[in-house]
């Protein structure tokens, strides 16, 4: 039995000026925070976090385990292969960290000791503005909407399983969402976690270069929802093709006609089930016609 040790709040101050100032604060909750080193350390996020746009604490599940092995996986009731993310650890890393300020990290010295309590009968109720996001195959499949949305926050966490996955009560009583980046199954949440980084940093502004640029992205508001047209730098002529002569033609309002309809016929193409709940215009439909396309009744 170790001793305990108070988890106090004077922990290292990692972040924690970073955080409070930045947009969003990102907590992620993994067995494997080496992971993230590399992805978050290069070009716009790495950018973003340098500039205090956003910031993110890495807090890793086996430091909130009190057993002498560290043990976070154990069999699966009822039997069957591969292992289950034990409860207690994520619980308490969560509530552990969700009770106290945005940047707040475990200091390397409380790791493995006893408090808070694994069973506490009244956890600490965890602040209601901050998702507790489950990263899992079985979540909502996460598009550009949904990251919309998650962009109105503050604060995220983000927990990413392992093995066979967590313990069930993990997602009914602990995550408030959960969310798969695609119908495939990795084998941790880990790179789920970075997509949805990712994805999340390009919303905050400032981010981007160009501040539109996001905005008029496949997906986005800015675009209704459709696939964003082809695009062409220098040179004109690259292996017999050349670009489009109207993005020569200094004409703003004819350049702007077609990329709306190249990008209209490539939704079309690729992704017609878009067009469905894409935000279209009478000239749109006109020309969505023109290809044989009519909307469903
Ligand atoms: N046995 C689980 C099932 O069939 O649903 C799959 C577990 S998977 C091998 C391990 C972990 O990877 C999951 O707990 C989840 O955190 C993550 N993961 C796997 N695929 C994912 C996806 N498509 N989206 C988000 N997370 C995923």
């Amino acid at each position: 039995m170790q001793t305990p040790h108070v988890v106090t709040d004077d922990a290292p101050a990692l972040q924690t000026d970073e955080a409070t100032a930045s947009r969003i604060h990102f907590d992620i909750f993994t067995l494997f925070p080496q992971m993230f080193s590399g992805p978050f350390d290069e070009s716009i996020i790495q950018r973003a976090r340098a500039n205090g746009l956003i910031s993110w604490a890495l807090h890793n599940i086996r430091d909130y385990t009190t057993d002498r092995h560290h043990v976070c996986d154990d069999t699966p009731y009822g039997g069957g292969g591969g292992m289950i993310m034990k409860p207690q650890p994520i619980f308490r890393a969560i509530e552990t960290v969700l009770s106290r300020p945005a940047g707040w990290v475990l200091p390397a010295e409380a790791a493995y000791v006893s408090l808070p309590p694994w069973e506490a009968e009244a956890p600490p109720s965890l602040p209601p503005a901050v998702p507790v996001i489950l990263l899992s195959p079985q979540g909502r499949l996460l598009n550009q909407q949904i990251v919309l949305e998650l962009s109105q926050y503050r604060r995220l966490a983000l927990i990413c399983g392992r093995y066979e996955g967590v313990d069930e009560r993990v997602a009914s009583r602990l995550a408030t969402d959960e969310l798969s980046i695609g119908d495939y199954v990795l084998s941790g949440g880990e790179l789920a976690a970075m997509v949805l980084v990712d994805a999340l940093t390009r919303l905050v502004p400032g981010a981007l270069g160009h501040c539109l640029a996001a905005h008029q992205d496949s997906h986005s508001p800015g675009l209704g929802g459709l696939l964003e047209g082809p695009h062409y730098t220098r040179p004109l002529t690259f292996r017999q093709e050349t670009a489009p002569e109207i993005l020569l033609s200094g004409h703003h309002a004819q350049v702007h006609q077609w990329r709306r309809e190249q990008a209209l016929a490539r939704t079309l193409v690729r992704r017609p089930d878009l067009l469905e709940s894409a935000a279209l215009s009478a000239t749109d439909l006109a020309f969505l016609r023109r290809l044989g396309w009519e909307p469903k009744a």
